[in-house]
């Protein structure tokens, strides 16, 4: 019952009561501390068991759990032996869990993110981005590899999602109780909380830095929301991809140089800085001022440093999801510090521009981070490719598939996102070797030998539970939202016990089609309205604030889904995240996805369902253009056939519903005497043990080490040795070879005349080049021949490349030739091109220099 207290007489204090827990059951407070109880099966028993019926409401938030828990409940649970004895178990495996430290030499790797979704009681994410981020610091902590996470922490986070009467889309932001989260503030030595300061326009902006502990790595979160700042700095870390461009900028400001500062005041020393995605790419910046401040670097020396010890990921191909800032916006806060950099201002712009003479091109996060990272990757292998052509612009000179920006495909952690029933039967029939080495198809064969009975049991059991979620979620919100009783009750009753469940939810963006499925009503009316063989599709998906298509499709479907054809049939569920995620990628049968290719840079929801044996139904984009195989799953076409995309998504609907209704949905139903499709039961066993394993994070762990983080450590490593001297030596060669380029030309050519003979398949012939040096040594100069196949009048295809040796190379004119063996018949088009050459340059297009002879 609530008060409400108008009369002025009554006089109220504020009191804090901190609850303490009995001696015997601290465990429970120190593991709820710690996010790794979220991975563990055991952890999470425990606490649910605590207070079952508070679980959900309390956001599944152990701390919220213990604060809440009364004398009465906790002298219960001492005298409950089954309780304590999990407890005990739980604990000890925690104690030696957060034990086990990571090996000595291994390196230490700073990963920046604007976003981190690790659980829903801490709510630092919007989406997909985040999802991965914070599933990276789960495996890293897993693998014992040497990492710390540095991000913001939102005092609103990303906004929460219930939906009106009529369809819209409402926008909360709740504030997020610090206490009830599992972090705690970093102190310094004097045991004051630590504090970073930076410049904004002259002011002083401070941060405070918490620490949120994921397993065995700390999560270092920025917090502006002090009393120190004015109110609009307060607002610097209240929102999550909140507030206009400024306001973006101060948080990517705040997130890479405030997060370097913290660094360096906690005295993380990293050998290996990850920028994930643009936004925290201002990093780089501030580890060059650093160099040129307690080094004595210059600029360019600095650079080589930072380059040599920096990854940027990059994840999506859609425009819009790169930041780009105005040059006017951006002098407002950054014309003193390029200062700091030894940087003119038109030297700074060229940073994040792809001609540095465009004074109309705005500044891109993007192109900072490629300027200033030695490598570059995509988060699938198309997505690699796709965007090898979209910075090509960056790289004058080269091909497209010469670019060395190259991909790692995502993953998804496997502890976070497999259901315990399942993960149990694996352990049975895999063995326990799977764990450890997740990716090793091997220790994956055991699944093929589950009887279909024992997979029909998991599936239904995770089925029925997702159902009665989706029950009680929908009697309550749309009991709030004021709809009708009778539609109410006519919903909950038509929701099928045994349909074929198709799931749909994510970000609700155009590009993803949501709304692909209701191309045509009747058809689908027709589709769910069989009583013999009932289908069933869930909906659920936030819509960015400021993106009115994708509030309208939200609306759409909602409105759809209230039509009697579609009762109970249809269904959007408010609120989506990472707890919903986790009941409907194990609960449906099904997992759609009909984005537009190539624009999904790879999704990771579709991995979490695969892990789960549930079939995934998607174009062929992303990560699913891997792990397609026709025995474990369904694709929609590749190529697109249509230019007009409204009659792209008219064929799409068609080839969906079709697919539907001549495979999916009578493979599902041809069931035998118990009740089993054994061709359903085989799909589910090839994408548990085929497909699934491929796309765990510890696959992407091990990619990112194989093709990046050692790579790294070592280049890294070598140019800060014996006080830069190799990053001075290498700032130094760039130097000379810049001035000196222009002044290099070639001499005389001496080649098979190809003009006016042809070639017999199988024979070589020679080529000569001379080219004067201008005072640059010849071993550092690079000359060879590339033969390209026309695809259009402006498309060319490099099918190979032959280097010329270095022949010749007294005095300052240098010979280089060959004999060439081209192996191909066909009409090329071949030329000769000059580069520079250095034994220790990572990737020749480093240096923007190349010339055609
Ligand atoms: C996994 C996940 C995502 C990402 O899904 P995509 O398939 O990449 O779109 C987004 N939101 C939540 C809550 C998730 O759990």
């Amino acid at each position: 019952m609530v008060e409400h207290l108008n009369d002025s007489s009554v006089k109220l204090k504020r009191i804090f009561i901190e609850s303490r827990l009995p001696e015997e059951l601290e465990p429970l407070q120190e593991m709820a501390n710690n996010l790794s109880w979220s991975w563990s099966q055991d952890a999470t028993e425990l606490f649910k068991q605590i207070s079952p019926e508070h679980w959900e409401a309390l956001n599944y938030n152990p701390i919220a759990i213990l604060d809440q828990l009364g004398v009465e409940r906790a002298q219960e649970l001492l005298k409950d032996k089954a309780f304590m004895s999990l407890m005990a178990k739980a604990h000890a495996s925690f104690k030696k869990y957060l034990a086990e430290k990571p090996a000595a030499n291994s390196p230490r790797i700073a990963y920046f993110s604007m976003e981190f979704g690790l659980h829903i009681s801490a709510r630092l994410y919007s989406g997909g981005l985040g999802v991965l981020a914070g599933d990276f610091l789960k495996e890293a902590s897993d693998e014992n590899v040497n990492m710390a996470g540095v991000g913001l922490l939102y005092r609103y986070g990303y906004f929460e999602q219930s939906i009106s009467l009529y369809g819209d889309q409402v926008n909360n932001y709740a504030p997020q109780e610090y206490t009830k989260m599992p972090m705690h503030p970093v102190r310094d030595q004097n045991g004051e909380w630590l504090k970073i300061t930076m410049d904004l326009q002259g002011r002083q902006v401070f941060a405070k830095v918490w620490v949120l502990p994921v397993g065995r790595i700390p999560l270092y979160l920025l917090d502006t929301d002090l009393n120190e700042n004015n109110w609009e700095d307060r607002s610097i870390t209240h929102h999550l991809y909140g507030g206009d461009k400024e306001h973006r900028l101060k948080q990517e400001l705040l997130l890479g140089i405030g997060g370097i500062r913290a660094l360096e005041a906690l005295g993380f020393d990293a050998d290996i800085y990850h920028c994930n995605e643009g936004h925290a790419a201002f990093m780089t910046l501030e580890r060059i001022r650093g160099l040129i401040r307690h080094h004595h670097l210059s600029y360019h020396q600095a650079t080589e440093v930072v380059r040599s010890s920096s990854l940027f990921t990059t994840h999506t191909p859609v425009p819009a999801g790169h930041d780009y800032f105005t040059e006017d916006l951006l002098r407002k806060y950054m014309s003193d510090y390029c200062h700091q950099l030894s940087l003119t201002w038109p030297d700074f712009m060229a940073l994040g521009r792809i001609d540095a003479n465009n004074n109309d091109e705005p500044f891109s996060m993007s192109h900072l981070a490629i300027h200033l990272c030695q490598e570059v990757n995509g988060v699938s292998e198309l997505h690699g490719l796709v965007s090898q052509q979209m910075f090509k612009p960056m790289f004058p000179g080269y091909n497209q598939q010469e670019l060395h920006v190259s991909f790692v495909t995502n993953g998804v952690h496997y502890p976070t996102w497999i259901a315990n029933d399942w993960h149990k039967l694996f352990l049975e029939f895999n063995g326990e070797k799977f764990v450890k080495d997740q990716s090793n198809l091997k220790l994956w064969e055991g699944i093929q030998k589950i009887p279909g009975k024992r997979i029909m049991e998991i599936r239904k059991k995770l089925k029925t539970r997702l159902l009665h979620y989706i029950k009680d979620k929908l009697k309550t919100e749309l009991t709030r939202r004021g709809e009708k009783p009778g539609s109410i009750f006519e919903v909950l009753n038509n929701i099928p016990e045994n349909a074929l469940v198709i799931g749909f939810a994510r970000r609700f963006a155009t590009y993803k089609r949501a709304h692909l499925l209701f191309q045509n009503l009747e058809h689908l009316a027709q589709m769910v309205g069989d009583k013999q063989r009932p289908v069933m599709f869930i909906f659920a998906g936030k819509a960015h604030p400021a993106d009115q298509p994708g509030q309208k499709l939200i609306k759409d479907i909602v409105n759809i889904s209230k039509r009697p054809e579609f009762a109970g049939k249809v269904i959007f569920l408010e609120g989506y995240n990472m707890e919903m995620a986790r009941y409907l990628v194990q609960g449906v049968d099904i997992w759609l996805n009909t984005p537009t290719r190539p624009l999904e840079a790879s999704g990771t929801s579709g991995m979490k369902a695969a892990m789960n044996g549930v079939m995934n139904f998607s174009v062929l984009d992303g990560w699913w253009a891997e792990g397609y195989r026709a025995d474990s799953g369904w694709a929609l076409p590749l190529e697109n056939t249509y230019d007009d995309p409204s009659l792209q998504d008219e064929l799409d609907a068609e080839t969906l519903y079709n697919t539907f209704e001549e495979d999916i949905i009578p493979t599902y139903y041809k069931t035998d005497a118990e009740g089993i499709s054994e061709e359903w039961v085989q799909y589910i066993r090839n994408i548990i043990s085929k497909v699934a394993p491929l796309f765990t994070m510890k696959r992407m762990m091990d990619d990112y080490f194989a093709r990046f983080y050692n790579k790294l450590a070592k280049r890294g490593g070598q140019l800060k040795k014996d006080q830069f001297k190799d990053a001075k030596m290498m700032a130094d060669w760039k130097k000379q070879m810049q001035q000196r380029w222009d002044g290099i030309h070639l001499v005389d050519r001496d080649i098979f005349d190809t003009d006016n003979y042809s070639l017999t398949l199988g024979e070589s012939f020679n080529v000569g080049v001379k080219v004067y040096c201008n005072g640059v040594k010849p071993e550092h100069l690079g000359v060879e021949v590339l033969f390209f196949k026309r695809k259009s009048e402006t498309e060319l295809e490099l099918r190979n490349t032959y280097p010329l040796e270095l022949s010749n190379g007294k005095g300052d004119i240098a010979t280089f030739s060959s004999e060439i063996n081209p192996q191909m018949s066909g009409v090329y088009e071949y030329g000769f091109r000059l580069y520079p050459k250095h034994e220790s340059l990572p990737h020749r297009q480093d240096l923007g220099l190349i010339k055609w002879l």
